[in-house]
């Protein structure tokens, strides 16, 4: 675990995303949740020998970042509105928990016992919402939640004047690759100038290291390069599946590797990055030649 401001912590090596906790005079707010059910079980247990873990904040529907929810049963889950009507489905796009078992077999042996815990719910969803923004104010803390889409539609930043301390969320992946999947590209750069406003020292990015304001800038060129590559291929009239026929080398619009032990979803990811931003093009300029 990494301190990275003065009462604020972050998992930067778990499998999965970066989880991060807050300790407040008033008990932990904790950010995201580990994926790995051990890694879950084990965090909680570190959190609840000191104190009571107050809020569960999530800042996205990916498996990574809410999967391990189902380990924090009692703790208060917040999100935005529409993460919570979405929740359940990203959960069972995630796999059964017979199927899940059998992953975990050979991914993490040390987790299968917690998969059919009777004490834990398969979908911890969140169940106090906002749609703008929300101020929470948890001991001397302030919490302040902001939806800033980009990544995903529910998208999530929070920021924490107090510590100096932003996290992302998948907004910003530093230094491994861009998760581009589902994305809206212009909102995306649209939140990367809010959180460039923001009074910061560290930014908690949604996977790789801690890093400062200067990387946004990288961040937003690589969002620019995809979709500067996608919008050639619209003006040229060439169909997502006529340019996956090659294979298109992804470290030419973003040149970081995929972290997390993902390699095998390289091909699979750029598929999905290009028929996304070509969906997105198409559809805007439907929406203006209307
Ligand atoms: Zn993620």
């Amino acid at each position: 675990m990494r301190r990275i401001g003065r009462n604020s912590y972050a998992e930067i090596y778990f499998r999965g995303c970066n989880p991060s906790m807050i300790q407040t005079a008033d008990g932990f707010v904790m950010i995201d949740s580990p994926q790995q059910p051990m890694d879950a079980l084990r965090w909680r247990e570190q959190m609840e020998e000191k104190a009571p873990i107050r809020y569960l904040i999530n800042t996205e529907p990916h498996g990574d970042h809410i999967a391990g929810n189902a380990y924090f049963p009692k703790v208060q889950v917040v999100g935005h509105i529409k993460l919570q009507e979405c929740f359940d489905r990203y959960i069972a796009a995630g796999g059964t928990v017979e199927e899940k078992r059998e992953k975990m077999k050979v991914q993490d042996p040390d987790s299968v016992w917690a998969l059919d815990h009777p004490d834990y719910p398969i979908s911890n969803p969140p169940k106090l919402t906002f749609e703008d923004k929300l101020q929470l104010r948890v001991g001397h803390h302030t919490i302040e939640i902001l939806h800033h889409r980009g990544h995903t539609d529910p998208q999530t930043t929070i920021y924490v004047p107090e510590e100096g301390v932003v996290f992302t969320g998948d907004n910003i992946f530093h230094r491994c690759r861009t998760w581009l999947q589902e994305c809206d590209p212009w909102a995306w750069l649209e939140s990367l100038k809010a959180i460039e406003a923001l009074d910061i020292e560290t930014i908690i990015p949604g996977h790789g290291e801690p890093c400062g304001k200067a990387y946004i800038k990288e961040q937003a060129q690589i969002v620019e390069n995809w979709l500067g590559m996608v919008d050639r291929l619209v003006e040229r009239g060439v169909t997502p599946d006529e340019a996956l026929k090659e294979k298109i080398d992804a470290t030419k619009y973003d040149p970081y590797p995929l972290g997390q032990n993902l390699h095998e979803h390289d091909v699979r990811l750029t598929g999905l990055t290009v028929r996304n931003l070509h969906k997105r093009i198409m559809d805007k300029k439907q929406a203006a030649a209307s």
